[in-house]
């Protein structure tokens, strides 16, 4: 989220909420150019909101959660259980088989979109953050996942406040962990970060 905030999707804009979606799903949350890190270092933990009562285990051993339905452990366990399937394949196979025309990954996908949209909305409605970035590797599946997750989201802000949703990519992939770093030490020793590279 600080490396997108510093140098990437969300440079500029003072209140940003991003998702990031791989393996499992994390999140973060800058508000004035600082981490919301919560009292304890858990803010932004959106992959452990739920989102369906009694939906799914999620690895923390509770139900429903955001993670348990939409992170790329799902989509590959919900495409195994749907096809019936033993053989090991990563979430990146699974959306290449739904582009080439596989209705069962392309529902799979579909769905955890949509469950992604549920978050999408109540992170809206909590934070009403000014951008929602949406990054990590199953960002990268693009609209096969995005639509339904935008569709979703929508769907469940009220008309006259949907024209205030705003999402985003994030542009800076696999280097915004490290640029992020980067940021944080650059200010922790005072430097003017805006100036520095
Ligand atoms: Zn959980």
């Amino acid at each position: 989220m600080l490396g997108e905030y510093w140098r990437g999707a969300a440079r500029g804009v003072n209140s940003v909420f991003m998702f990031t979606l791989g393996t499992g799903i994390g999140g973060g949350l800058v508000i004035d150019g600082n981490l919301w890190n919560g009292r304890s270092g858990i803010a932004g933990e959106v992959g452990h909101t739920i989102v369906q009562i009694n939906g799914p285990r999620c690895a923390c051993g509770n139900r429903g959660c955001l993670e348990a339905l939409a992170s790329g452990t799902a989509i590959v366990r919900n495409y195994q259980e749907r096809k019936r399937m033993k053989q090991s394949l990563t979430a990146r196979q699974v959306v290449e088989r739904a582009r080439k025309g596989d209705m069962v990954a392309a529902s799979v996908v579909r769905q955890a979109g949509e469950a992604l949209g549920v978050g999408i909305a109540n992170v809206f409605h909590l934070v009403n953050p000014a951008l929602i970035l949406l990054g990590g590797g199953v960002s990268r599946a693009g609209k096969l996942l995005i639509q339904p997750a935008v569709g979703k989201a929508r769907s469940l802000i009220r008309p006259a406040l949907r024209r205030y949703l705003r999402i985003r990519r994030g542009q800076l992939g696999d280097d915004a962990g490290v640029l992020g770093a980067a940021y944080l030490g650059f200010r922790s020793i005072g430097l003017d970060v805006h100036e520095t590279l």
